[in-house]
């Protein structure tokens, strides 16, 4: 019998198909092939996150390095986004640094860009020493840094001392009101703030934002200040604004996720747009007319 959770789950997945390539790195490469034949790039990230299974790890760890092959194989501008607890970090940080060298050492051998995606705050400082010890080594890294805490101001500064290449995020994790804002007004003014400093003395980051002011702004210090940046969205979100950017010369990024671990992204999708709720639910109504 299909329980009441399987049926909820079904319902989402349904929703889920748009923001989400597929099962495989197979499906994955496919819609980097199809964002770059619309004048894309490509980031692809394998969902999951917090893995303390080896064979977890070790499937993860595998799937990103034929990902970092592939690319020239399939004609792909692309990069890969990497959540350090998806390769060791919530084993140990030895685990972590053990994984993370040898992407690093087959995306140096490729010639690819690899993100850190940034996770909760129990990892922020982690995640930016990580960034520190391999930027050193390798340039073509970056990191994505969170509009909602309040730290973030000086973590902006002193990554951009280095020259750190940085994604600006509005921030995906729900935060205590201690270290984050909690308003969207005051994320929202964080971001525009942090923004500006980006644009004035950084280069090459990225915006990566649904929002159509931040976008419209972005686009204004654009002109004051021209720097190599470029948009990145999420795969199946805001399709009219990324043609628009392309037309308009702006070079724009897919962050394409991939794998059977969808739920929990997916559920973060859903509540950060209440249509996508009102979709949920007529999803659901749909299926009970047929
Ligand atoms: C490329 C990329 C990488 C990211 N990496 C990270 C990361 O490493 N760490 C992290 O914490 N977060 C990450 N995020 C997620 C980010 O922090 C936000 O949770 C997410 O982008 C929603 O914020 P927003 O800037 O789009 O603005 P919001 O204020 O959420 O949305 C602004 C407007 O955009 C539109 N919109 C937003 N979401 C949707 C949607 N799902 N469907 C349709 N329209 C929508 C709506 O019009 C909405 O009013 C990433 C986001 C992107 C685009």
């Amino acid at each position: 019998m299909v329980s009441g959770m399987q049926l909820m789950e079904k319902f989402l997945f349904k929703i889920a198909k748009q923001w989400i390539a597929g099962d495989t790195v197979d499906d994955a490469l496919i819609s980097a092939k199809n964002a770059y034949q619309t004048k894309r790039h490509a980031i692809i990230n394998k969902l999951g996150e917090y893995h303390t299974s080896k064979k977890q790890i070790n499937t993860t760890m595998k799937e990103y390095q034929k990902i970092i092959r592939s690319f020239r194989k399939w004609k792909i501008r692309g990069a890969i986004s990497v959540k350090p607890t998806q390769i060791g970090l919530s084993i140990s940080q030895k685990e972590f640094y053990r994984n993370f060298e040898k992407i690093i050492q087959a995306a140096r051998n490729a010639h690819v860009f690899v993100w850190l995606d940034m996770e909760s705050s129990e990892h922020t400082d982690e995640t930016i020493e990580i960034y520190h010890t391999f930027f050193s080594k390798y340039e073509r890294l970056g990191i994505a840094l969170q509009a909602n805490l309040k730290r973030t101001e000086n973590d902006l500064r002193d990554l951009q001392r280095i020259g750190a290449k940085i994604r600006l995020v509005k921030g995906a994790y729900r935060e205590n009101a201690k270290i984050s804002f909690k308003s969207k007004k005051s994320v929202d003014d964080n971001y525009l703030k942090l923004m500006k400093k980006l644009f004035e003395t950084g280069n090459e980051f990225a915006i990566a934002s649904h929002d159509g002011k931040i976008i419209r702004k972005a686009q204004l210090l654009s002109k004051k200040y021209p720097r190599k940046f470029e948009f990145q969205f999420l795969k199946g979100i805001r399709e009219e604004i990324k043609s628009e950017l392309i037309k308009k010369k702006f070079v724009v990024s897919d962050y394409i996720p991939y794998g059977t671990n969808w739920l929990a992204y997916s559920i973060r999708r859903i509540k950060e747009r209440k249509r996508n709720i009102l979709l949920l639910g007529s999803s659901l109504i749909q299926s009970h007319r047929v």
